[in-house]
């Protein structure tokens, strides 16, 4: 096997290997030197060897070494230095980089091959004594704290004690002879700590660092971010290992980040951070607060620090040049990572950028425009799960309050929080049900978890590019960086904020993250306008969509929501939300206690009016869009009272005997009340309520016809059928009341009559049920919970673990089990189509909002999918990637 491939020298080999063994760094760094770009050069070890270090005891692969060190014969005639030795030592990155991006979870060493000797030939031949001693220290803490174990903040405590003894700020500030009593320092450490010498053989250093690279694989944070993205442990990571060149030689170097587009707004112009004399992680670890790379942004961001495009005219030309290139080459923004060694630019890494939500609509609009992308493409690259982030809300611009800092728009929406000083505290504080903003000086990787737990993300250094950005924007969280006006005291536990503001833990705040305003307490929020580029996506969406996408509505508001974000439809109307407004539920009580018929019908009498009236709304706000009314489905026992209290409270108001009260709940306690007496059982017990539900949508109907001039078709739909003749029964009582409405108003009607099919005896049973209903709506959570035999309610419970354990990959309520649920609705859809070949069939229920079972509804030929009014323009655009 080909262990290892090369890249920058005269034949970049690897072109043909795909990135899933160079991983995405070594891929973008092959491609790059094939472009002709200026890459130092270097080489991959592949992710293969990783496997097998892991499953041969952290061994490598027998003649690895001979091909590392082939290699490493390349890249030092390539660069004309030489490994290890004095006289122009070559230095090397060691870094990792798996297939997909994980940015900053695993280990990268730099300045290896330092020691005592070939420091000073590095500072005879940069002529800089300084820099090389600076470049050690940097080594020394780098490799004990990756390769050794031994934790960089205590090189950086012993660091900074030494600049306030000597009185500097800065570490720029320290003269060669001062870094080289700090080298000294850092040794003794190292060695009072361990008991052994900093390794001086380079080729030591290699392997150990080689080693800890692919130990990075397992690291506790790495292993926690694979798991959220769902990385497996069989990808592993390559290693490359690559030729150092210096952003830290001086005022005319410099290292940074860029995107080809702005990757918080999507806005089309070059956006980057950088830091002058300055190596690697400084920039991404937010360990200073970076420069802007171009005017605009040094402008835009109100600094007073000089931009990279006045510092270093040339160097920033050569970027631009960089930049546009491989954008074209690649057809999508990158995020690159650079360093300018003596005025000299060269390229370190490329990959797709993360961006915001709002970002990746305008970038895939803008680039269709461009003609770098086809329509579809644009389609693709936007992720429908992301859309409802973009109706995140924002700061009401016109209010005031106490603004107490200000940062960088690091990831938008408007959130508030308690705030926590720590990722522990995040996640306890998440565990007890509360908001809280994780408010740190810098994130480090380490603080992922605690950046899952929180609403927000505050630091108060670092730019747009830092970590906590990154993963910010990744997980559409909220997130304000470099607020540069706040400080941190974690001794005293006090955030201090402009005016003299002092915050502690758990007190409230809220940050905008597309403003990156932060003010003291809750703020009033409001939703943005759509923006152009969001109607103009979904209506390319709208344009090769087959299915339709109606909303789950309840309520006037719902509907009208729904309406705005584009529904075609009400596909699912829960009518029992209706009973439970104001005086309605006292009015429902009284029917369900009732001991007659006739006492029910009394109180039936009393209801129609209230539900014809949210049926009129309902059919208004749709104008003559289809509307589908649900029959009342729960038992009849969730609307009555449950505590002691309730029962004095209610049987008081009802002017009953509590004691008969009480003996008529026992009478309607189930065992189990899911599969209890609900559904078209209770229309079948008590006909009246189903005809009094049929009584107020169909003179709704004719007055909402008589208002607006256009028909109104109901669709009445029957809940928990599992028998064609319950479906039967039921349908007859409907149909008399509208033969009696249609007599007395002297008006026709259309309506239809469809069926749920939430029952696998439905599913199974459909050419039957299909001869009786008009139309199908697939009900999948009850569908699941009855396939599965498995309580929605209760599954949270154990399903975590199943997770956890493997057995299960998705939890079956959020996203469709295809194999089993699945199975009967391609059954359910299949028979009913064989009586009926036009039969309409949609879904409502959680899964019709999940882009993930939107696409396999797709494959069933369903008629329309129906979600929750904020997942609607998920849907649309979920139902257009799925014709793709
Ligand atoms: P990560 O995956 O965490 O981004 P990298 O391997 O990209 O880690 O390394 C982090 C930083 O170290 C880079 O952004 C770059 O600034 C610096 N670096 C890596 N390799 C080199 C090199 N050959 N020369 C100079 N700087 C380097
Ligand atoms: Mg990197
Ligand atoms: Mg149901």
């Amino acid at each position: 096997t080909n262990w290892v491939y090369g890249f920058g020298f005269d034949a970049t080999e690897g072109h043909d290997i795909d990135r899933d063994r160079l991983g995405g760094k070594g891929a973008s760094l092959a491609e790059m030197a094939r472009m002709g770009l200026p890459v130092p050069p270097g080489i991959t070890i592949i992710a293969d060897v990783c496997r097998y270090f892991y499953d041969n005891d952290k061994r490598f692969p027998e003649g690895l070494k001979e091909a590392v060190e082939a290699g490493l014969r390349q890249v030092e005639a390539a660069t004309g230095r030489h490994f290890g030795e004095r006289k122009k030592p070559l230095l090397l990155s060691v870094r990792s980089g798996s297939r997909v991006s994980m940015p900053g979870m695993m280990d990268t060493v730099l300045n290896l091959g330092l020691n005592d000797e070939t420091v000073r030939a590095l500072a005879e031949d940069t002529g800089d004594e300084r820099f090389a001693y600076d470049s050690y220290r940097r080594f020394i803490q780098m490799y004990a704290d990756v390769v050794l174990g031994l934790d960089a903040e205590l090189f950086e405590e012993l660091l900074e004690e030494r600049l306030s003894e000597l009185g500097h700020h800065q570490d720029t500030r320290l003269s060669a002879a001062e870094l080289k009593d700090i080298v000294t320092h850092y040794k003794d450490f190292l060695e009072e700590e361990l008991g052994e010498s900093f390794p001086q053989d380079p080729y030591e250093q290699l392997w150990g660092a080689i080693s800890a690279v692919f130990s990075s694989w397992t690291s506790a944070r790495a292993t926690t971010f694979r798991a959220l993205h769902a990385i497996p442990f069989e990808w592993g990571t390559a290693v490359n290992i690559q030729a150092m060149v210096f952003g830290n030689l001086g005022n005319d170097s410099a290292t940074g980040v860029a995107f080809t587009r702005n990757p918080s707004t999507g806005e089309k112009a070059l956006y980057g951070e950088f830091l002058v004399n300055a190596q690697g992680e400084d920039v991404v670890a937010g360990i200073r607060t970076p420069q802007s790379v171009t005017e605009a942004g040094r402008i835009a961001s109100g600094s007073d620090r000089p931009s990279l495009e006045k510092l270093m005219p040339e160097a920033f030309d050569a970027l631009v040049k960089v930049s546009a290139r491989l954008e074209r080459h690649y057809g999508d923004v990158q995020d690159m990572e650079f360093t300018i060694e003596r005025g000299r630019l060269f390229m370190l890494q490329t990959r797709a950028g993360k961006r915001s939500a709002g970002a990746a609509m305008k970038i895939a609009m803008d680039m269709a425009d461009e003609g770098l992308i086809s329509r579809s493409e644009a389609i693709i690259r936007v992720d429908p799960a992301t859309l409802d982030q973009m109706l995140h809300p924002t700061i009401s611009p016109d209010y005031k309050g106490t603004q107490i800092g200000s940062g960088l728009p690091a990831s938008p929406g408007a959130v508030t929080g308690e705030i926590v000083f720590s990722a522990e505290e995040a996640i306890s504080a998440h565990a007890e049900g509360r908001k809280v903003i994780l408010v740190r000086t810098e994130t480090s990787p380490e603080d992922i978890h605690g950046m899952t737990a929180a609403v927000g993300v505050l630091t108060t250094r670092g730019g747009m590019t830092s970590h906590a950005a990154v993963v910010a924007r990744g997980m559409g969280v909220p997130c304000v960086t470099g607020a540069g006006n706040m400080r941190v005291d974690r001794f005293a536990n006090i955030l201090h904020g402009i005016g003299g503001a002092m915050m502690h833990p758990g007190d409230r705040i809220t940050i905008d993250g597309s403003t990156g305003r932060i003010l003291k307490g809750a703020a009033p929020t409001q939703k943005p306008a759509l923006s152009e580029d969001f109607q103009r996506l979904m209506g390319w969406a709208d344009d090769v969509r087959r299915m339709r996408v109606r909303t789950n509505a309840d309520t006037p508001g719902d509907a009208r929501a729904a309406r705005d974000f584009g529904a075609e439809g009400i596909g699912l109307c829960r009518t029992e939300h209706m009973f439970f407004d104001g005086g309605r539920i006292h009015t429902m009580r009284r029917m369900i206690l009732a001991e007659t018929e006739e006492g029910r019908r009394e109180a039936l009498d009393q209801l129609l009016p209230m539900q014809r009236a949210d049926f009129e709304e309902l059919f208004a706000i749709m104008h003559g869009l289809p509307v589908t009314i649900r029959l009342l489905d729960p038992p009849l026992h969730e609307f009555l009272p449950k505590t002691a209290g309730e029962v004095e409270d209610v049987a008081q108001g009802l002017g009953m005997d509590t004691d008969a009260l009480r003996h008529r709940l026992d009478a309607l306690y189930e065992f189990n009340p899911m599969l209890g007496h609900r559904g078209c059982r209770l229309a079948i017990s008590y006909p009246e309520i189903a005809e009094m539900q049929a009584r107020a949508i169909f003179e709704a109907a004719v007055a909402a016809a008589r208002m607006t001039g256009e028909p109104v078709v109901p669709e009445i739909l029957v809940p928990l059928v599992s028998l064609r003749a319950e479906l039967d029964y039921v349908k007859a009582r409907i149909e008399a009341v509208a033969r009696a409405v249609m007599d007395e108003s002297g008006m026709e009607l259309d309506y239809l009559v469809g069926s749920m099919i939430e029952l696998p005896r439905a599913a199974l049973r459909a050419h039957e049920i299909a001869e009786t209903a008009a139309f199908f709506s697939l009900g999948t959570n009850d569908l699941t919970q009855t396939t599965f035999g498995l309580s929605r309610d209760d599954a949270p419970g154990f399903l975590g673990n199943y997770q956890k354990k493997g057995i299960i990959e998705r939890d079956p309520f959020i996203s469709l089990d295809f194999d089993g649920v699945g199975e009967l609705l391609k059954l359910a859809a299949e028979r009913g189509r064989t009586t009926k070949p036009d039969l309409p069939i949609g879904i409502c229920g959680e899964h019709g909002g999940d882009p993930v079972s939107i696409n396999f509804c797709e494959g069933l030929g369903l008629d329309y999918v129906s979600c929750s009014p904020f997942r609607v323009p998920t849907a649309r655009l979920a139902a257009a990637q799925a014709t793709i």
